[in-house]
């Protein structure tokens, strides 16, 4: 799909250069697409691109591997194999060319119903930094939504909730559904052109054309009064303002679908991302807050729960719904607080000057009068920057700003809000 623009800024310049980037990755060890705004291609590297291009498209189309699906699942289970290395569902006229490649054999229904433990997580890769929910979060997630009375979800990025969707819907009776939008196409091996689009959520961009668009569109429509819900989890180290910018179009997709009734109301949504994001989320989308409850994943070591994991998560909700119809459970330790309306974790102390549960990474905050705030616990008053910082820092300031938090002084590789600190 379209690469973004951004701009080279250099020192002394006021005006930086401007050029074009590939969107969704963002190594350009991934993707090397590189243009400057105003540069003139030639016919030849024109031609060069198409060519890549066209040598670096999927082996099947979607449509493809349904069928191949199909024909996968009349397969006695002796004939089920899986290419670990291809990430590909074989079947038997294909073992031959997968001959030297690890294979899983013995595919169940299960499996086959659970295909983000079946794939390796990719995440290595800068550009799909693939973080799967801990079961536990997953099911404290769809519990949520399902007490909030949704009956369809959205999931953006989210291909665990989807899948938990999925096959529950199968199971039992679940009158729940789910489309998910994901950049990552092997999922199109399990799941049909009405259950998952191949997108781009840096850019809004369906590779799928205008067909996927209105499946999309046909989604949110909302039929019987099944109300909709969207759910993202994006990689977090994605611009926000991307992420904004399609999230505003898939809103919008929503707004369109039922003329009249949605015109001032925005779609509801689960924005599922780290903490010191709040500030930028906000600038983009004022309705917002964040919930106090940690996402956990299985795939991050980093990221476990507090009483269980090694390390607190710092990811969280954020959703325009209101902060008192979001029940945590408090058996991990969340209390509902009367003064904000809201649930907290069980060490976020109401501040009576702030007026508010202040905490943000779990830990009880103090408050400081000279800032006039709740800071960071291990964090104190420096007189010569005049406001709270690390005990370890240096006084002077840099004009860059960073590019995570936006304060001066250090650059985004050194961000305190990054670290658990
Ligand atoms: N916690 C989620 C997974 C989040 S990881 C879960 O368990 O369901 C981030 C997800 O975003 C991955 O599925 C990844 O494939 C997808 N992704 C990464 N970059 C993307 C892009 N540019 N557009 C759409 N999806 C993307
Ligand atoms: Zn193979
Ligand atoms: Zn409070
Ligand atoms: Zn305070
Ligand atoms: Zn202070």
């Amino acid at each position: 799909g379209p690469a973004l623009l951004f701009v080279k800024t250099s020192q002394g310049k006021e005006e930086g250069r401007r050029f074009y980037a590939c969107s969704a990755c963002r190594d350009r060890k991934d993707c090397n697409f590189f243009q400057w705004e105003d540069e003139k291609v030639s016919e030849t590297r024109l031609a060069a691109r198409e060519e890549y291009n066209r040598n670096h498209q999927p082996s099947f189309t979607h449509r493809q591997n349904m069928d191949r699906y199909k024909n996968f699942i009349l397969l006695p289970l002796s004939k089920r194999r899986f290419c670990q290395e291809c990430q590909q569902l074989l079947l038997p006229a294909e073992w031959e060319k997968h001959s030297d490649h690890q294979f899983l054999c013995d595919i169940t229904t299960a499996q086959l119903k659970s295909p983000s433990q079946l794939l390796y997580p990719l995440e290595n890769k800068k550009t799909n930094a693939q973080y799967l929910f801990a079961d536990r979060s997953c099911q404290f997630l769809l519990n949520l939504l399902l007490d909030l009375g949704f009956r369809r979800v959205l999931s953006v990025g989210t291909p665990r909730l989807h899948e938990m969707i999925q096959s529950k819907a199968s199971q039992e009776e679940f009158n729940v559904r789910s489309l998910l939008l994901d950049i990552d196409f092997r999922y199109s091996q399990f799941y049909t052109e009405d259950e998952f689009c191949h997108y781009n959520m840096f850019n809004h961009h369906f590779f799928g054309g205008e067909a996927a668009h209105e499946t999309c569109r046909k989604f949110l429509y909302e039929e019987n009064g099944e109300r909709v819900i969207m759910v993202t989890d994006p990689p977090f180290g994605g611009l926000v303002e991307a992420l904004a910018s399609s999230f505003k179009k898939l809103m919008a997709m929503w707004r369109e679908t039922e003329k009249g009734g949605h015109e001032n109301k925005e779609m509801p949504m689960f924005w599922i991302f780290p903490y010191f994001f709040e500030s930028r989320i906000l600038d983009f989308f004022p309705s917002f807050s964040m919930m106090d409850y940690q996402v956990d994943y299985d795939n991050h070591a980093l990221y476990k729960h507090g009483k269980t994991g090694r390390r607190q998560s710092p990811v969280r909700i954020f959703t325009n719904l209101a902060p008192s119809m979001i029940v945590l459970p408090e058996e991990e330790g969340y209390r509902f607080c009367t003064v904000c309306q809201r649930y907290v974790s069980s060490g976020n102390q109401h501040c009576e000057i702030c007026n508010s549960c202040t905490s943000k990474d779990g830990r009880r905050w103090k408050h400081c009068i000279l800032c006039k705030k709740c800071v960071k616990p291990s964090w104190f008053h420096c007189n010569n920057c005049n406001c709270c910082t690390l005990q370890k820092h240096s006084c002077e300031k840099t004009d860059l700003g960073c590019f995570v938090c936006g304060k001066a002084g250090h650059k985004r590789s050194a961000c305190p809000s990054l670290s658990c600190t």
